[in-house]
Formats: C-alpha cells, structure tokens, sequence
C-alpha cells in the first residue's frame, strides 16, 4: 500500500532524481507556505497543471498530502486545496541532559503526536542507564505511534555536549560527566533497526525549532539555550551553521572573565560560569533551598523564581539582573560579529526571561556598535525546554520533505503498520 514504486518498475536513474526533487518541491511548499491549490502550485513552481497533479497524486498515496477546501483569495474559480496530511508519518526527537530525558513525535504538520518526559540527575547515573531511561520513553513514543498507525521516520538525539556527528558519539560532554560516549550506537543496540537514530548537539537542535521555515523574520537566528550549560545555535539564511566538525555555537565557553570561576569544562572564566543556571540557583538560594534540588522538576523551581522575582523578594531580583547582565555582555559580543534578526532567549533563560531582560538590554545596547542594535530584537522562545526535542522531531522530519520517496520504500515497521 505504501510503494509507490511498484507502478514504476523501470524508470531511469535521472528520472527517479527529477521525480524525488519535484515531490520534495511540492511537500515543502506545502509546508511554508500553508495550503494551496494545483492550479497556484504549478504557477509558483513553474510546473504544469498535469505534472502537479500527478505529483500530488503520488504524495497522496502514501499519505503524505490531502485535498480539502477551496481556495481562499483565488482568481476566477477557487481550486480544492491541497495540504499536507499529519496521518501517515512522524518525526521523533529526544532529548538528553543534565535534569532530564525527554521525547516528541510531531506529524508532517508541526503538530505534536506524543510526548515524554522525566526529570532526573543524570550526574546520579551511568550513561548506559541514562540512555536505558530514554530508550523507555522511545518505545512508549513509537507506541504511541503505533495506536495511531503512524510510522516514525527518523529519531534525532539532542545531547548536552560535542558531538561527532559521523560517529555519533558524545565526544565531551562536561556538564553530563560524558567522555566519548558512543550515543547512536548504545541506543541502536537497545533499539534495533526499528527507526534510523541520528544524534545532534542540542543546542543545534533548540536553535533549528526556532527558525521558522518560510517566515523571513526568522531566518537570521541567534538561539541561546540556558541550561546548567549554556549552548544554542545560529541559524543563517534559514540553515543551521555548524562549522568545519560540527562543534559552532559552544558560545557557553567564550571567556568573559579570566579571573573568574572554574567552568565544568576545565576552563577559567567561561560565560557558563556567570549565566548557566548554577550561577543563577547559586545567587538565588542557599544550598538547602528547594529551588536548588536537582530532584525536583526544573520549571516548578524556575515558577518559584519568576514568583518570587514578582513579589519583590530582593535577593531573586538581584540574582536575575546580575545574570541578566552577564547574558548582555554576551549577547553583545555575538550581535557585534553576527548581527542577526533576532536573538531568542530559550531554555531557562526564556523561563526567567522577563525578569532578566531590562538588564540584558541595557549592557547589549551598551556594548553592540551598530546603531540601534543593528535591529536585533531580543525574544523569549515559547518553546520552554522542549526546544531541542522539537528541533530534532523536525530534523527528522527533512528527510520526508527532501525526498518523499523514502516513506513509500521504507518497510513497514513491526506492529507500527497493519
Ligand atoms: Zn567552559
């Protein structure tokens, strides 16, 4: 049922090519920009109306598109619009850090289908049983899936760390105590060839669930992802930047003070030290403090903050704007270098964001060249800490929208599929 090869048996290598690229065209156009129908998908992709028909048609097959509606804005007589169908496939991310482990399906659509999560100490346990707890919240996801006859088609693993992305391994990971974890294989040997398993950095991963694909506002993207490390990502022109191996975005370890405290990577005077959220909990409370319990779910201790900050408790104030401080000087240095359209505060930093921003402007004002901040505006991610778990349901999901024939050849999984 999902083959669509098989009314195709012997089609040249350089058609196969066109046909994967023209399918691929169609799917994200759907994707960035909403419904529409065959007559304006041809117009746009400069196809004809009997080629988008049939490429429509072959997406449909497999359930990767449906049509439905008419045309809202059309000229002459509105056509059934075209979408795309959230029934047949999902993306799958996961989520390794320091506080927790978590997981996300979102469907071809953006929505999300399952959603798993435990708080933990990951410091308290081996990798192998860290990943033990993950591969437990993988297999409730893909069951999930499973009730729904939805496939998975990929599982992206954000870990808290450098990753060597050709070997998938946690190459250092400080804040985790990982050294040269070999995550994608761990997790293959717990989880078989059920689904492909990539592993990423998540600051990578938080960075690319902010960029918005067809929106030009979010398209030039500093993401800085606060946790007991700090991390994020820069997204350009809509694409992640990694660098020669993969290792961009560390931003957590530019020293900012070299006479200040020893970071968890070794270092003296990383911006970790003064905006991770240790810094924070330590300037905020005294050891036995219930926000300061590892134990306890890391936004219910970040709601005490923000309910503290508001009932004018001098001390929490105080810790939020002197971290606040410390994340401007920062910002500024990366604005100064990358001038982007937004820097978007996620993680811990959007938890308390309201209460660190009027700090963190004055000192990036104070320190960005550009007139008027070189229109950078600062926002507070709404994805709270399922930023990278998001990131990596997309990520998955590209493989789809770049070539859909990969849904159509792919077996179907055992009690996934009927
Ligand atoms: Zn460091």
């Amino acid at each position: 049922m999902r083959s669509m090869d098989a009314a195709d048996p012997s089609p040249s290598t350089d058609h196969l090519t066109l046909r994967r690229a023209n399918l691929g065209l169609v799917l994200r156009r759907l994707r960035d920009h909403g419904p529409r129908s065959r007559a304006t998908l041809a117009a746009e992709l400069g196809m004809t109306r009997t080629a988008v028909s049939a490429l429509v048609a072959e997406l449909a097959e497999p359930g990767l598109v449906r049509t439905g509606g008419l045309e809202r804005g059309a000229v002459g007589r509105p056509g059934t619009n075209v979408e795309l169908d959230g029934r047949a496939v999902a993306g799958l991310g996961a989520e390794v850090n320091v506080n927790h482990v978590s997981t996300m399906a979102l469907d071809l659509t953006g929505e999300v289908v399952s959603e798993h999560k435990l708080s933990l100490d990951a410091r308290a346990f081996s990798a192998e049983e860290v990943l033990d707890r993950l591969v437990e919240l993988v297999r409730s996801t893909v069951a999930d899936l499973g009730q729904r006859d939805i496939v998975p088609v990929g599982l992206t693993v954000g870990v808290a760390g450098l990753v060597d992305r050709e070997r998938d391994v946690l190459t250092h990971g400080p804040n985790l105590g990982w050294h040269d974890v070999p995550v994608g294989e761990l997790l293959r040997a717990r989880l078989g060839e059920e689904v492909a398993i990539t592993v990423e950095n998540e600051g990578n991963l938080a960075a690319l669930a902010e960029a918005t694909p067809g929106d030009p506002a979010r398209q030039d993207v500093l993401v800085l992802f606060g946790e007991v490390g700090v991390g994020g990502g820069i997204v350009t022109e809509g694409r992640p930047l990694r660098g020669r191996q993969g290792y961009a975005g560390e931003f957590g370890h530019m020293i900012v003070e070299p006479s200040g405290r020893r970071c968890g990577c070794g270092r003296v005077g990383c911006w970790e030290t003064v905006v991770g959220l240790r810094a924070l909990l330590d300037l905020a409370a005294d050891p036995d403090d219930p926000v300061r319990d590892p134990a306890m779910a890391i936004d219910d201790r970040l709601a005490e903050l923000n309910r503290r900050a508001s009932l004018g408790d001098t001390r929490t104030i105080d810790a939020l704007a002197q971290v606040g401080g410390w994340l401007g000087v920062g910002a500024a240095m990366l604005a100064n270098v990358l001038n982007p359209a937004a820097i978007v505060l996620s993680g811990y930093f959007a938890a308390v964001g309201e209460h660190m921003r009027p700090a963190l402007e004055t000192r990036l004002r104070a320190g960005v060249l550009a007139p008027d901040v070189g229109g950078t505006r600062v926002e507070l991610s709404t994805l709270g800490f399922t930023a990278a778990v998001r990131g990596g349901a997309g990520l998955s999901l590209e493989t789809v929208f770049a070539d859909p024939t990969r849904v159509a050849r792919r077996p179907p999984a055992e009690g996934a599929v009927r």
